[in-house]
């Protein structure tokens, strides 16, 4: 399969820089209403924040993958003397928390590293982080091409319409008994 070149996105952490303002969060939720930039909800972010002030944590987490069930780790990380439960790291929208839910509808939340037209230069997150706690990086990967169902389709088409249907579907039949 033919090879292209995809953006892969990401944004490193700097948990150091983090004072808990939670602009990020505001920025976010107010990027994704609708309309664009009519209200803001924490709680519609997609970049949350998992605040302790008493023991100086600031831990900005953005939303990955939904997931049906809830995961068995439960472990905990001492990291420069802070403790961090397991579900403070993890990005799932999952059933064992509120996190990553869209309040109204429950519909779980995923970042999407801002995506618009026209393309925004940096994530809406990471321009609001004044403290440069937010680092957007990208880089290129090569991966195989996506076979585009609405391509395939066109290409039945065309040789439907230059051989006909019975002679494309036995020829069809015939590549799949091979297999
Ligand atoms: S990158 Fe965009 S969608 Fe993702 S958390 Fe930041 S502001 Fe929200
Ligand atoms: S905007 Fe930056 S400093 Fe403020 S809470 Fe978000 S990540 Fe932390």
């Amino acid at each position: 399969m033919a090879k292209v070149k995809k953006k892969i996105k990401s944004i490193k952490i700097d948990l150091d820089k983090c004072n808990g303002c939670r602009a990020c969060e505001v920025a976010c939720s107010a990027f994704h209403a609708k309309p664009k930039y009519s209200s803001n909800n924490p709680a519609r972010s997609r970049i949350r924040l998992v605040r302790d002030p008493l023991r100086d944590v600031y831990l900005p987490v953005y939303a990955g993958e939904y997931t049906k069930a809830e995961c068995s780790g439960r472990d905990k990380y001492v990291m420069d003397g802070k403790e961090y439960n397991e579900c403070d790291f993890c990005r799932a929208s999952c059933p064992s928390r509120e996190l990553f839910k869209e309040p109204d509808s429950g519909l779980p939340l995923k970042c999407d590293m801002c995506e618009d037209d026209p393309p925004l230069e940096k994530p809406l997150c990471v321009q609001w982080c004044l403290n440069d706690a937010l680092v957007y990086e990208e880089r290129e990967e090569e991966v195989e091409e996506e076979v585009k169902p609405e391509e395939v389709e066109i290409g039945l088409e065309s040789m439907v319409d230059k051989y006909g249907l019975q002679k494309v579907m036995d020829t069809v039949a015939r590549m799949s008994k091979r297999e």
